[in-house]
């Protein structure tokens, strides 16, 4: 295709020319990987919505081609990944491979990290290859918003490590709180909403609260938040906060970061400047890199905006955009969460068949649970069950299908390590 005639396609197609076109000329020069040879959904990001979306829709029909593409051979699940930052758990716990997607039903994997796409002539572009596909699902997970104003870069991430990707930045985060001296202060910052597992700040929290009570006698945690209050599950972490950590844990509210001084660890902040031994910045969120580079979000947007109903992108055709990269205000109420990416690419999966098979997709419906551990011994939840509301053309939660326990307990840790393995197993297995 010549130059002038993709631009008249895509103008046609009503596509935005926001991919870069060097990269889509580039791929005519290139080899073509799995050369397709039957109907093709290929898959972005092999996390809690691809490797879902991979595995239902070759049970759904298993004659459809399905590669699942990811820049990495093992995942690390963020799902109990705070565990493993406070020892009680390992890294190989929250370890998965795709070895039983490929054998168990058919999926085809390939690690490779992705260029860029071109959405008209419909193919994944690579560095050195191209790969065809008939649809395509992009799940590329989360991004940071980085911020050199308030000295906050990449390399900043490296010496303070947000841990808000599991594996090499959890050990990281892990080996600091194991070399932490006694009698030292841990800085944890929450993000300004929206952000990846709304409570996953507050669980981390409470565990880093649990470690130095046990382990560093004298030792506290600050919790500096940029929202006005805790986010999610609130009753019950300010109960565990006060009743647990009375002495260990300072939780303050509506503070704005204005200034990191890393070298020193130094937080200037709206409050006063804080001084901490350990400093866990976990950065404001926006959609993944991958997805800007992609084309799938409108200029000065952060997240990518979808079809409500079937999770399409509005902005390239035959192309959904699932799990924490999607716009919520597009298609939902639903958090940033595993078990929404999970339901998300079932929705997908379905839609997708139904288009291949000249049906109407079916309506869609969705479900968040996620279990806080508060110490080693005790959990809380919340749980929302979600479905697409015909007048305000958005999933929402239906009636009062939803709430939080009454109180922590010991049963709920017992629940957890079953809700995870459930999800793990749903996605992975
Ligand atoms: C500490 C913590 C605890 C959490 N706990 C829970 C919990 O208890 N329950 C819950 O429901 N959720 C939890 N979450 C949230 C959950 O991890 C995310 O919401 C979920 O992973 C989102 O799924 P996803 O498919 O959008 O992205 P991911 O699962 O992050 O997967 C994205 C994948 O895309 C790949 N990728 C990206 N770009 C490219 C590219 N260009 N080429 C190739 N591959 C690419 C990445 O390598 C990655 O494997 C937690 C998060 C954190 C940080």
């Amino acid at each position: 295709m010549k130059r002038r005639d993709f631009i008249k396609t895509t103008t046609a197609l009503g596509i935005g020319l926001t991919l870069s076109s060097k990269a889509v000329f580039a791929s005519e020069s290139k080899k073509e990987l799995l050369p397709k040879k039957q109907t093709r959904v290929a898959i972005i990001g092999g996390g809690f919505g691809g490797a879902t979306t991979a595995k239902y829709i070759k049970m759904l029909n298993p004659k459809l081609d399905v590669v699942l593409i990811d820049q990495h051979d093992i995942f690390y699940s963020c799902p109990m990944s705070n565990h493993v930052i406070v020892g009680l758990s390992n890294i190989k716990e929250i370890s998965f491979k795709y070895d039983i997607l490929q054998k168990k039903y058919g999926v085809k994997f390939l690690k490779k990290e992705v260029e860029n796409i071109d959405g008209v002539s419909k193919k994944v572009l690579f560095k050195d290859g191209f790969l065809t596909y008939d649809i395509l699902v992009v799940s590329p997970g989360i991004g940071f918003k980085y911020d050199e104003a308030i000295g906050y870069t990449k390399d900043v991430a490296e010496v303070l490590p947000h841990a808000w990707k599991a594996g090499e930045q959890t050990l990281k985060l892990a080996k600091m709180l194991k070399e932490l001296p006694k009698g030292g202060t841990v800085l944890l910052r929450v993000p300004k909403a929206p952000y990846r597992c709304p409570p996953g700040p507050y669980e981390r929290s409470c565990l880093i609260a649990w470690y130095l009570k046990t382990y560093k006698p004298g030792s506290k945690i600050l919790v500096i938040d940029e929202n006005d209050d805790v986010t999610s599950k609130g009753k019950l972490f300010k109960a565990a906060f006060a009743e647990l950590y009375k002495d260990i844990l300072e939780y303050t509210p509506d503070v704005n970061v204005l200034n990191i001084d890393a070298k020193n660890r130094v937080i200037k902040t709206s409050k006063g400047d804080i001084k901490a031994d350990l400093i866990n910045f976990i950065p404001d969120q926006k959609a993944n890199d991958s997805a800007f580079k992609f084309g799938l979000i409108p200029e000065g947007k952060l997240w990518a905006p979808v079809d409500s109903w079937t999770l399409e992108s509005t902005l390239v055709k035959d192309v959904y955009v699932i799990g924490d990269s999607a716009n919520r205000g597009s298609f939902g109420t639903v958090p940033h969460s595993g078990y929404i990416a999970n339901s998300m690419g079932k929705v997908v999966a379905e839609a997708i068949v139904a288009k291949l098979n000249g049906k109407n997709p079916p309506r869609p419906f969705m479900m968040n649970t996620c279990y806080s551990m508060v110490s080693n011994e005790e959990a809380i939840w919340v749980a929302t069950v979600y479905e697409y509301n015909d007048d305000k053309k958005l999933t929402v939660q239906v009636g009062k299908a939803g709430g939080v326990p009454e109180q922590r307990s010991k049963i709920d840790k017992e629940n957890q390590y079953s809700w995870a393995n459930s999800i793990w197993e749903d996605t992975f297995m």
